[in-house]
C-alpha cells in the first residue's frame, strides 16, 4: 500500500536515523536528573509490601499554575516540590477542554469519539472497560472521592469502584446538563476532599489499593477556596463586557489572581495528602499520577473559561508521576489522557485497557502523536468574548499534538500552531473526518479509503 507522508521529510536527515536518535533522546530524558529517590521509593524488599495506586485529577488546572507564569513563581510550590520527586510529563495533552470527555478518557484509555462522552452531560457506557474495573478484578480495593457533579455516578464514573464518594457540600444549582443535582449540592472544596481521601485510605485497608481523588478548587467561582476576598464568577466578567466596561481586561487579571489564590489553598491540601502517602511508603509501594482534565482561559484569544476552544492553555496541562519504579526527571514526548490508565496498570504489572494509550514510563517515540477534541455544548451557542464580539460555536473541533506542535480543526478546515511549512492539511482533514465518523458509530476500518488509512497509520492512529 502506498503510504503518503503527512509531513515532508527533513531533507538532510535520514528518517530512520532521525527516528533512532529520537528514541535515544527519549531514553536520555527518561533517565532523569540523577536526583536521589524520594519518600515514595522502596525502603526494603519485604515480600509483605503492599501496592497503592493513586490517580489525582485537578479540575481546571492550567500548566503555568504549577510551573509558574513566565514572569513569576509557581502558585503551588509545595505540589511542585512533590512533582520534582517524580517524572514530569512536560507535553501532556488533555483529551478535551472540558471535564467529562477527558475524565472518561482517563478512565478508559479511549478518545472521546471512541467512548462517546464527547461533551459534558453524556453518560459513560457500561460496556467500556475502566481502570477501576481492572483493578477491582485483580483484587484491589477501589475507592474514589470526587468533588463535583460532572463526575457524579449519574454520568457513569462510579464503574469499578467499591466505594464512590460523590456527596457534595456547596449548593449551587438544582440541574446541570439536563440531570438533577441531588439537593442542589454541586461541589466540595479541597480541605474536605483531602480529609475524605485520608479516611478512605484507612477504610479500604488491604495489600492492594487503587484510589481516584478529584479536586475542584480551581474551577469557578474564583476565590471560593481562599475565602478571604469576594469571589468572582465568569458571569461577573460577561456582565462587564456587555456593559462596555473599558476596564474589563484589568478585571480579568484580578479574576486570574483569585484563581491563583485558590491554587495556593489547594496546594496545602495536596501537600497534606502527599505527606500521608509518603509516610506510608516505607510499607506500601505507592504510585501516584497527578493530571489536569483541562485548563482555563483568562483572555487568550479573547476567551474565558473552558470547553469552547482548544487553545494551549486549555489542553496542554500539568501531569506528573511519582513512583518507586520511575526515576525523577522530565519528558517532552507528547502524551495524553489515554496514556494514563495504561501507565498506572503497567506500574502495577497489569494491562487490559484498549486503545492507543502507552506506558509513559517506557521509552516512547518522540514523534508520536496524541489526539483530542472539543464538541459544541448541547446545541450551538454564541460565545461572548472579551473584545465584545460574539463567536459562534457550532462545530466539532479536533486536535493532534506531535513533535512539531499542535494542529486543530475538522474535516473542513485545519490550522497548525505554530505555522509549519511541512504541514499537510489535507491529511489532517482526512484524519479529523475519521474521528467524526467514529463518533457517529461508523467503524473506521471499513469507512476509509486506502489513502486515508495510510495517513492514519502514519500518524499512529491505526496499526
Ligand atoms: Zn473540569
Amino acid at each position: 500500500m502506498f503510504r503518503r507522508p503527512l509531513f515532508r521529510s527533513d531533507p538532510w536527515t535520514d528518517p530512520s536515523l532521525r527516528k533512532m536518535a529520537g528514541v535515544m533522546l527519549a531514553l536520555v530524558m527518561l533517565t532523569g536528573t540523577g536526583c536521589s529517590e524520594g519518600e515514595f521509593s522502596k525502603k526494603s524488599n519485604d515480600a509483605e509490601r503492599g501496592t497503592r495506586v493513586v490517580l489525582i485529577t485537578l479540575d481546571t488546572m492550567r500548566r503555568d499554575t504549577l510551573e509558574g507564569r513566565a514572569s513569576g513563581e509557581s502558585a503551588m510550590p509545595l505540589t511542585q516540590a512533590w512533582a520534582r520527586r517524580g517524572l514530569t510529563l512536560d507535553r501532556h495533552y488533555a483529551a478535551s477542554s472540558t471535564t467529562d470527555p477527558t475524565h472518561a478518557s482517563l478512565m478508559t484509555g479511549l478518545s472521546p469519539w471512541q467512548h462517546g462522552v464527547s461533551r459534558n452531560g453524556l453518560v459513560l457506557d457500561g460496556k467500556y472497560t475502566t481502570l477501576a474495573e481492572i483493578y477491582s478484578q485483580n483484587d484491589y480495593r477501589t475507592g474514589a472521592v470526587v468533588s463535583s457533579f460532572p463526575v457524579h455516578r449519574t454520568f457513569g464514573f462510579e464503574q469499578g469502584f467499591e466505594k464512590f464518594d460523590d456527596v457534595f457540600e456547596i449548593v449551587v444549582t438544582q440541574e446541570w446538563s439536563g440531570k438533577v443535582v441531588p439537593k442542589g449540592a454541586f461541589y466540595t472544596l479541597g480541605d474536605s476532599i483531602t480529609s475524605k481521601a485520608l479516611s478512605m485510605i484507612d477504610e479500604l485497608a488491604g495489600p492492594r489499593q487503587f484510589f481516584w481523588f478529584h479536586y475542584f478548587d480551581l474551577h469557578e467561582p474564583y476565590g471560593d477556596a481562599a475565602k478571604d476576598k469576594e469571589t468572582i464568577r465568569l458571569n461577573d466578567v460577561y456582565s462587564r463586557i456587555e456593559a462596555g466596561d473599558v476596564g474589563v481586561r484589568d478585571f480579568v487579571s484580578l479574576t486570574r489572581e483569585r484563581y491563583e489564590d485558590d491554587a495556593r489553598v489547594l496546594d496545602k491540601q495536596l501537600d497534606r495528602l502527599f505527606t500521608r502517602l509518603a509516610a506510608d511508603a516505607d510499607r506500601v509501594d505507592t504510585h501516584i499520577l497527578v493530571v489536569s482534565d483541562h485548563g482555563e482561559s483568562f483572555g487568550e484569544d479573547n476567551s474565558l473559561g473552558h470547553g469552547k476552544r482548544l487553545g494551549d492553555e486549555l489542553i496542554h496541562v500539568p501531569c506528573f508521576l511519582i513512583s518507586p519504579s520511575v526515576s525523577p526527571g522530565r519528558s517532552s514526548v507528547p502524551v495524553g489522557s489515554v496514556d494514563v490508565p495504561v501507565t498506572l496498570l503497567a506500574l502495577s504489572g497489569l494491562d487490559g485497557i484498549e486503545g492507543l494509550g502507552r506506558d509513559v514510563t517506557q521509552p516512547l517515540d518522540p514523534e508520536r502523536t496524541v489526539f483530542g477534541m472539543r464538541r459544541t455544548f448541547e446545541k450551538p451557542f454564541r460565545e461572548l468574548r472579551l473584545d465584545g464580539e460574539h463567536h459562534l460555536i457550532d462545530k466539532l473541533e479536533y486536535f493532534y499534538a506531535d513533535a512539531g506542535g499542535v494542529t486543530t480543526g475538522n474535516e473542513e478546515s485545519v490550522v497548525r500552531r505554530p505555522p509549519s511549512t511541512s504541514f499537510d492539511g489535507e491529511a489532517a482533514r482526512a484524519l479529523f473526518g475519521v474521528f467524526t465518523r467514529e463518533l457517529s458509530g461508523k467503524a473506521v476500518n471499513t469507512a476509509v479509503d486506502d489513502e486515508t488509512r495510510a495517513a492514519l497509520e502514519a500518524l499512529g492512529y491505526v496499526q
